[in-house]
């Protein structure tokens, strides 16, 4: 079996996502792909880390977005294995634990340009090539001459798999979508319906002040 693993923190899970793993599926004959929230991840700063319960709400609320996303969707799964809110997660030691579990998995870990150009800032990060072939996206202002600069630079020098991930170009992301949502602005067809339907139901990325005041 060929595995695509789509780690983010998804908050929320967004078409983008969905489009780079539908893509990933097709284009290189994968079986399934995974979607894999981080629990509590250390450089964003959606996490408080000084609230456990917050952060294990809004871990709840990243699971469910993904859940209700992939649903009736035979070839996407979701992957539980690093949604801990007080856990730190290393997408290296994960990828070794799914190989040693899965031995006759082949893993392919799908990511955006963004990802790409910052992989070397990961802790442990070399540790994560051996463990998979990587399928890279481009994102905002990367074109295909910058990733394939890059691909070769961190297969030369780290020995790493790394292929070109043709998917549309979005220019989605969660920050604009929580941005959007902050203000009241619509984020339909950024997100499936049923995403947005989530959002809306659960008052996500409000201002707290609405939030106090909101009735239903
Ligand atoms: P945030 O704005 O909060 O960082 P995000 O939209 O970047 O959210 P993440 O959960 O951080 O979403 O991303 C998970 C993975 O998906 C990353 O590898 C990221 O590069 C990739 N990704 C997300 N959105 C896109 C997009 N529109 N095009 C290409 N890759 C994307
Ligand atoms: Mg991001």
């Amino acid at each position: 079996m060929k595995i695509g693993i789509m780690g983010g923190t998804f908050d929320p899970v967004h078409i983008g996502h969905l489009l780079l793993g539908e893509f990933a599926y097709e284009d290189f004959g994968l079986d399934e792909i995974w979607f894999l929230p981080n629990g509590n991840p250390p450089h964003k700063d959606t996490a408080t880390h000084n609230d456990r319960t917050e952060d294990e709400k809004a871990l709840k609320h990243r699971v469910e977005m993904i859940r209700l996303a992939i649903l009736g969707v035979p070839h996407f799964k979701l992957s539980l294995h690093e949604a801990s809110a007080v856990r730190h997660s290393y997408t290296y030691r994960t990828m070794q634990e799914f190989n040693s579990a899965y031995p006759d998995c082949e893993f392919y870990f799908i990511l955006g340009a963004d990802s790409l150009f910052a992989i070397e800032k990961w802790r442990f990060f070399k540790e994560i090539f051996p463990t998979c072939t990587i399928l890279a996206a481009m994102r905002d202002d990367k074109d295909v001459k910058d990733m394939e600069r890059q691909i070769a630079y961190l297969s030369e020098k780290y020995g790493a798999r790394i292929e070109l991930l043709r998917a549309p170009l979005l220019e989605i992301s969660s920050t604009t979508i929580r941005q959007r949502a902050s203000k009241g602005l619509s984020i339909h067809y950024m997100v499936p319906d049923s995403v947005a339907e989530y959002i809306k139901q659960n008052s996500l990325y409000r201002e707290e002040s609405d939030k106090a005041g909101k009735q239903d």
